[in-house]
Order: C-alpha cells, then structure tokens, then sequence
C-alpha cells in the first residue's frame, strides 16, 4: 500500500478496506500508516478512494442507524471560524420545523471554538449521553447535541493524531474522509456543510475552499446521502461575541428571535439548506417563511429549552442569559479615532480570546466558560474615538489588559464606509 501510493498508483476499495481493518488490529504500525498518508499527501486520492476510506473509517466503529427517529435527519457540520455559534440556534431552529437534528459536535481546536464548549457554559449540560438515551432525545426533542464517543469512527480519532504530528493535516481527501466517517456514523440523510474562508478560516483561500466544499459533496453524494456545502465568510468573527458562554447568550438572543443580523442570517441560510434536504420545504423562500415563524413565535426557543432539561442542563441560564458572562474582570478596548470599522480580524481576535482562557493549547485543558471578547463595533459600523471597540471578559484584571492592545490592533479604522460583504459567498450542490 505504501509503495504503491508513493508511486503514484491508486488501491482498490477492497485494498483500502483491509489496510484501516488492519490498522484498527493493530497489524498495520503508526509508523506505516504514517508514511501512507504522507504518499496520500503528495500523490492524492480519486474520489472512488475517498468514499472507500470514507466508508472503512466509517465502519470502524459503532454506525448510530435512529430507527425509532421517523422524520428526516439532517446535520450541519462546519469547517471551523471565530465566533461561530450557530450550530446552537440552528439545531432546534431546524427541529422545531420538523426535521430531526442528531449533532454530534467537537471542541475548540487552535484558534476556532467548539460547540461544545459552549454547551457546556449552560450549568449541567450533559455532553455525553449513550446512543439510546441520545436517539431518544433526538425522538422527543427533535435534536440533540452531543460529544463524539470513543466508539464513533475510532479510526479517525487515531488517524487525525498522526496527521496532526506528522504535516499531513492539509489533505482534501483526508480531511473529507475525516469529516464525512464522523458524520455519516450518527444515522443522517442529509448533511449540510458551512465550508468557511478566509483568515479565520482553515481554508483561507476561495480556490482552496471550493474545492474542499466540491470534494466533501461529491464524497458524500456517492456515500448515498443528500449533501450541499455553502461557501461563507470567516475574514471576521461572526456576530459581537467570541468566548463560550458569550456566544451561548447570543446564541439565544438569536432563539429570542434578535441577535445580530451575521449571526441571524447564516442561521437562517443554513437552517434553509437543512429543511431542503429533510423535504420539509418546497423552496428556499418557503423554508425561510418556516424558520422566521419559529423564531417568530417562541418554538425555536422551546425546543431549545427542551433539549437543555433533557441534557441536565440548568434552563434557567436560557431564561436569564446574562448569567452566562458573569466574568470577574472586565476591560473595555477604547477606539484611537474617528470612522468606520474595515477591518476586525478574525484569526487575531480567535488567538486572543484563547490566551484569555476561552480556547485550549492542549487537548486535556480545560476552558474558562467566562473568558472572552465582546464585540461593540462590527465591521461597517462607525465609531467615535474613546468609545469602546471590545469589552475583554477575563478572570483578572490584568489578563483582560494583557490582550488590550493586540485586540486594538486587530481591528481597522478608516475614514469610509467599507463595502458591505454576503456572509453566504457561494453554495456547492450535486
Ligand atoms: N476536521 C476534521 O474533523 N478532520 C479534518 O481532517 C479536518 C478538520
């Protein structure tokens, strides 16, 4: 397998399907499955390669089927930003329309956070609940939001570790194989992925994003399940807050039917692509109608409600979301001058809200719930100078100050109104 794939040559399902089998057996070394990706890495893949070690990985581990779950099942994975708390206004946004939403979602990684992180700002949400008890709330709430378990496409978690450690992360049909096996392992008909570019993004350019949103729907096109991608923008954090429990409470600002309108607008073209492809709409006009009426009229915040209590979550932080930013230190970020915000950038703001605590250098640390930034001026809004650019949420007072500057030098201040910028850049079907 090495020397052909070094060669340039390509394997069989069958040769594909044996080697991860072996590799699972432990049979097949680190060492040699490193080497393999590192061929992988510079010859590529076809995508009849890609599905097969889609499909080995998948098969890995347990493959969640929800048999009791009747309507349809459809997930939303995202590539990773700043800011990015959509997957919480948008799971029982999505259900309360009537297409069942089983998340299984990941914590921060470098600079981006991870919904579950934010989850878990709510006091008592459970992350981890067993595949029944998960197909249950999935059943009875219409969407559940979960913790990948060890039993879960294993391969990939063991994978992903030498990829990380040996430069082979940067790999279209790795990474698809990656995302999809974890995926298509929770019982889905339908995925729909929020591939983000930019400086915040994994993927910073459009060339390089399309082409992963191509792979990742062709890839799981022919895996058997309805897949769309939307290109959207990661050049500035989404909405006005980064940090977990910031991001909750806007989060639910959005459920309340407000929240900024980045935030309600991705939520809502997303949300529009899941009732597609879970047929619970007849236009992308029809599904938006559906969505804003369950904004509108409180379900979307219901079902929210429900999906908490059925994870041991407190449902009191969903009634008073302020309790959610309860940090000790607070630091206000003052504006230099007079104009319009051009620029905020994404991947600085990201690094900054991890050293105040809200991210991980390390897988085994743990995040302060707390910690974070607050946006008070987005980008196209204009500002006075002394007026607060960003409010530092820190356990001390001069960790907050620590980052004041470089959070100053993240934004740009300029005399003219920057052109207002789509969020949905480009959408990627069959
Ligand atoms: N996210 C994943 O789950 N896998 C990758 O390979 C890259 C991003």
């Amino acid at each position: 397998m090495i020397r052909s794939k070094r060669d340039g040559g390509s394997h069989s399902a069958e040769q594909i399907a044996d080697f991860i089998a072996q590799f699972s057996a432990g049979t097949v070394a680190d060492y040699q499955m490193s080497a393999w990706l590192m061929a992988v890495f510079a010859r590529g893949m076809t995508d009849r390669e890609t599905v097969a070690l889609t499909h080995a990985m998948l098969h890995s581990g347990k493959v969640l089927r929800l048999a009791s779950v009747k309507s349809a099942k459809v997930d939303k994975h995202s590539t990773g930003g700043v800011g990015d708390k959509i997957s919480i206004c948008l799971a029982p946004l999505v259900a309360a329309c009537g297409v069942s939403v089983p998340m299984i979602s990941g914590r921060g990684l470098g600079h981006t956070g991870g919904t579950l992180d934010k989850l878990q700002a709510i006091p008592g949400y459970r992350v981890e609940l067993s595949p029944a008890r998960f197909e249950r709330v999935v059943r009875e709430v219409g969407a559940s939001m979960i913790g990948q378990s060890a039993e879960l496409a294993p391969a990939d978690r063991r994978i992903y570790a030498l990829r990380d450690v040996t430069a082979t992360v940067e790999c279209i049909p790795l990474i698809v194989a990656s995302i999809l096996s974890k995926k298509l392992a929770e019982g889905i008909d339908g995925l729909v992925l929020d591939v983000k570019v930019g400086r915040g993004a994994f993927m910073k350019d459009l060339k390089s994003a399309r082409a992963l949103a191509h792979a990742l729907v062709r890839v799981g096109t022919a895996a058997g399940k309805r897949v769309v991608a939307l290109l959207t923008a990661m050049d500035f954090p989404i909405g006005r807050t980064i940090g977990n429990g910031l991001e909750t409470r806007e989060a639910i600002e959005v459920l309340r039917n407000a929240g900024p309108a980045d935030t309600r607008e991705l939520t809502l073209a997303l949300g529009a692509e899941m009732l597609l492809l879970g047929k619970a709409a007849r236009s992308s006009k029809d599904a938006r109608v559906q969505l804003e009426r369950a904004l509108a009229d409180g379900s979307a915040l219901e079902r929210f409600v429900r999906m908490v209590k059925a994870h041991g979550g407190d449902a009191r932080a969903v009634e008073r979301p302020e309790q959610l930013a309860k940090a000790k230190a607070k630091v206000a970020v003052l504006a230099r001058r007079s104009g319009y915000v051009s620029e905020c950038d994404a991947y600085a703001l990201g690094m900054s809200a991890v050293r105040l605590g809200a991210g991980r250098t390390r897988a085994d640390l743990a995040v302060d719930p707390s910690a974070g930034i607050e946006l008070c001026a987005q980008r196209g809004e204009r500002i006075a100078r002394g007026e607060p650019l960003a409010l530092i949420h820190a356990r001390t007072k001069p960790l907050a100050e620590s980052e004041a500057e470089r959070i100053a030098q993240a934004f740009l201040i300029e005399n003219t109104k920057p052109r207002a910028k789509h969020i949905v850049l480009e959408r990627i079907a069959h």
